[in-house]
């Protein structure tokens, strides 16, 4: 599984019945994907269910190793991963996109296999002695997107594994390649039914595995309307949920800010992954007195970056990822600019240029309740909102009842932190947004979601926790 050819072969299929995969780039056909039904995700839970116990019943230090030894597997399989990540999803080899993606999940699975393991004596004292522990929940039901679709698997997977649960995955329809594969790399290593991927359908596969009383526990990436679903099918069986939803993070800019330096962080913010990122700054609000200044440095800045075919080693930034989102995206610039935006760089896309490119795109004067302001645009079209009072736009960034992340620029750190305390959001970055580490909880607040990723709170999250008195 070290060549590319080889990890095509391992994936996918000659039925004809099955899903074309076409590079969103270039609408080339890849391969075609097979497309599982509930027989499958039956067998598929069985063989998850039957191989928990003793998955559970090894010494924590030896599912440490194995989770090592996961981790040299993806290494040893980097570049061949990312070029059908990149070619299945868009994104390019280079800058953070399909290489950074691939070693995020090498580093991802050994700090889960690092990490402390939380638990202990909570109580020992006159009163008496109580002890946490963190129990293995049992099967792992996760469901993951086609944006980040190999690192936000990993981030569902190695926590849960660690803990002594097994996992079944069930991939974004259009990245369904992507996890496969990760998961046919992972599999070279992991004892036989601990880690199991389900290609299907959200509305079939994906319904029946939050629904099914064989799992104990949904860890969950996507939108909100789906994680809605996903909060009234765990009813039936008190199922426990790690919802990541969707997001549409403000950034404010405070009027210390020298707008030169500040260019590279907003537009990274903004465009990484072709803003096609949970976390990526959606809507930034920018003081009157530096406004003129920072959208000028950030348009400059963005002319650099070149966007264009992923298996090309220049480009920075790749196509939207399938039609439906592009399509979005069209229509909220339009709608902007039909409502008397100004569209200060790109948003004109060749409607006959093949894949799905819509070129870097930054629109000012912009109604703060406009489309492309309060719905999450998931691509990349940035609206800069002036402000003249900061009230007015903390008001602005807390009024959606999303809260996944957002961020405070400014040389006033002290400031920083006073407004980051005013914003509704899981993570708030002070000089940059979108930054995560391995070992820091990672969340939304609100329709963005409950529960928290990563570090010992991510460990929690996938165990049940059991206290022991006396
Ligand atoms: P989505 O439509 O919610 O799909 C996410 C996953 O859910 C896919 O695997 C999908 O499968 C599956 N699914 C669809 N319907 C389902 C159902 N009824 N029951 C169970 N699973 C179902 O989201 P998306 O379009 O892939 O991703 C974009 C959204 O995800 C954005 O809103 C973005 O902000 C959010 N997101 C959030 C984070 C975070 O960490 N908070 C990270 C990345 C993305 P199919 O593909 O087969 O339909
Ligand atoms: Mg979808």
């Amino acid at each position: 599984m070290n060549t590319y050819d080889s990890l095509l072969a391992a994936v996918t299929t000659d039925d004809p019945e099955a899903r074309e995969v076409h590079d969103p780039a270039t609408g080339e056909l890849i391969g075609r994907a097979p497309v599982k039904g509930l027989e499958f995700l039956d067998a598929a839970l069985d063989s998850a269910t039957a191989a928990q116990p003793r998955w559970a019943g090894l010494e924590d230090e030896e599912r440490t190793i194995y989770l090592h030894r996961a981790a040299d597997a993806i290494e040893a399989a980097a570049e061949p991963l990312a070029q059908l990540l990149s070619r299945e999803q868009g994104k390019p080899l280079n800058g953070p996109n399909a290489r950074f993606e691939v070693g995020a999940c090498s580093a991802w699975t050994r700090a889960a296999a690092d990490t402390e393991l939380p638990g202990g004596v909570i109580l020992d004292d006159e009163s008496g002695r109580a002890e946490m522990h963190y129990r293995p929940l049992g099967v792992v039901g996760a469901i993951s997107p086609w944006n980040w679709p190999m690192m936000i698997s990993i981030w569902q997977i190695a926590p849960s594994l660690r803990m002594g649960n097994t996992v079944v995955i069930k991939p974004a329809e259009t990245t369904t390649l992507s996890v496969m594969a990760l998961v046919a790399v992972l599999n070279q290593v992991l004892p036989e039914g601990v880690l199991t991927v389900v290609p299907g359908k959200g509305s079939v596969v994906g319904a029946a595995l939050t629904q099914s009383d064989k799992i104990s526990k949904v860890m969950f990436t996507g939108s909100t309307p789906v994680g809605k679903q996903i909060i009234a099918a765990s009813a039936d069986n008190v199922t426990r949920l790690t919802l990541e939803l969707g997001g549409n993070d403000a950034g404010i800019v405070l009027p210390d800010v020298d707008p030169v330096a500040i260019a590279e962080g907003l537009f990274w913010g903004a465009f990484i992954n072709t803003g096609q990122t949970c976390a990526a700054l959606k809507r930034l609000y920018v003081h009157d007195s530096v406004h003129d200044q920072v959208v000028e440095a950030l348009t400059e800045f963005a002319k650099t970056v070149p966007m264009g075919v992923g298996l090309d080693e220049n480009n920075l930034l790749g196509p939207l990822q399938n039609q439906a989102q592009y399509e979005i995206v069209d229509r909220l610039v339009d709608s902007a600019r039909t409502g008397g935006a100004s569209v200060v760089l790109g948003g004109d896309p060749d409607p006959d240029a093949p894949g799905y490119f819509y070129p870097t795109t930054v629109v000012t004067d912009i109604d703060p309740h406009a489309a492309l302001v309060v719905e999450e645009q998931f691509g990349p079209a940035l609206p800069i909102v002036r402000y003249s009072d900061i009230d007015e736009a903390i008001r602005l960034a807390n009024e959606l009842e999303v809260g996944l992340g957002a961020s405070v620029w400014s040389n006033d750190r002290d400031e920083a932190k006073r407004v980051a305390a005013r914003l509704e959001a899981g993570t708030v970055w002070i000089n940059s947004h979108g930054g995560l580490h391995p070992m820091v909880p990672f969340g939304g607040m609100k329709q963005s979601g409950y529960g928290r990723e990563f570090g010992v709170e991510g460990l929690k999250a996938v165990s049940e926790p059991q206290v022991i008195s006396g």
